[in-house]
């Protein structure tokens, strides 16, 4: 399996800046092997998606509403999002649910409408500081996991998992490569169990250009879900590189 490098965005560049972004990142044209996802932000996925027809690089939306239409003033359905040929919906982000209150409720129902359009879900995973210093990390993951995939068919194709412990991102601690053993290998016996597909797991969390390479010889780390690196051409060209 080719690695899978997905860059998330998040409420990052403008259309000027996201274009100049990507064209960089042809220019540099950093790996043939790479399956490259880009997550910018919605008001600019169609600009962004136009700009990367015919090429090897793919676009995703960082989130959908749970319910497919109606009156939900300022949301986008993944009907919606599936129109403007995109393939990939972020799903259950820790920032979504840490700042938008995203219930499991509500994650698995995103899921189920990913799937419908025909969107492959990136659904993200991880636990707090808090939860892994009382030894619960497992039990938060299988949770999350078991709640998110609840009424998917076990024949599913195309689901992601990312995990980003919460604590990891955007605050430049990496999990060290124990952690990740450890929290890629149970997601693996988890969805192994629940569906009959393989899995990538990604791994996300101040991943870099320095941490990548690394990270990636982890058995079961099957790529990353990149925030801050993935801003800067050099510094996601290199992380592509570096696994490449
Ligand atoms: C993310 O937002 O999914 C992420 C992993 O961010 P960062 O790489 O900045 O930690």
């Amino acid at each position: 399996m080719n690695p899978i490098i997905a860059a998330n965005w998040k409420m990052n560049m403008n259309i000027n800046e996201g274009l100049s972004l990507v064209n960089n990142i042809l220019d540099s044209s950093p790996s043939k092997k790479s399956q490259v996802i880009f997550f910018p932000p919605s008001i600019t996925l169609n600009a962004i998606s136009d700009r990367l027809k015919n090429t090897r690089y793919e676009v995703g939306v960082q989130n959908i509403h749970h319910e497919e239409s109606g009156a939900f003033t300022g949301e986008i359905s993944a009907q919606m999002i599936k129109s403007l040929d995109v393939q990939y919906a972020i799903i259950g982000h820790s920032e979504r649910r840490q700042f938008f209150h995203e219930t499991d409720y509500q994650i698995n129902k995103k899921i189920h409408n990913a799937l419908s359009a025909n969107l492959f879900p990136i659904l993200c995973i991880g636990e707090t500081l808090e939860e892994r210093e009382s030894g619960e990390t497992s039990k938060v993951l299988k949770k999350q996991l078991s709640s998110a995939l609840k009424d998917v068919d076990s024949d599913v194709k195309g689901l992601i998992v990312a995990y980003e412990p919460v604590w990891a991102i955007g605050t430049g601690i990496t999990a060290n490569s124990n952690q990740v053993n450890e929290a890629h290998g149970f997601i693996n016996e988890t969805t192994s169990k629940l569906l009959e597909n393989p899995v990538p797991i990604l791994y996300g969390g101040s991943a870099n250009a320095d941490n990548a390479a690394e990270l990636f010889q982890i058995k079961n780390v099957d790529g990353f879900l990149i925030g801050g690196a993935s801003l800067k051409s050099e510094s996601f060209c290199q992380i592509i590189k570096n696994i490449t």
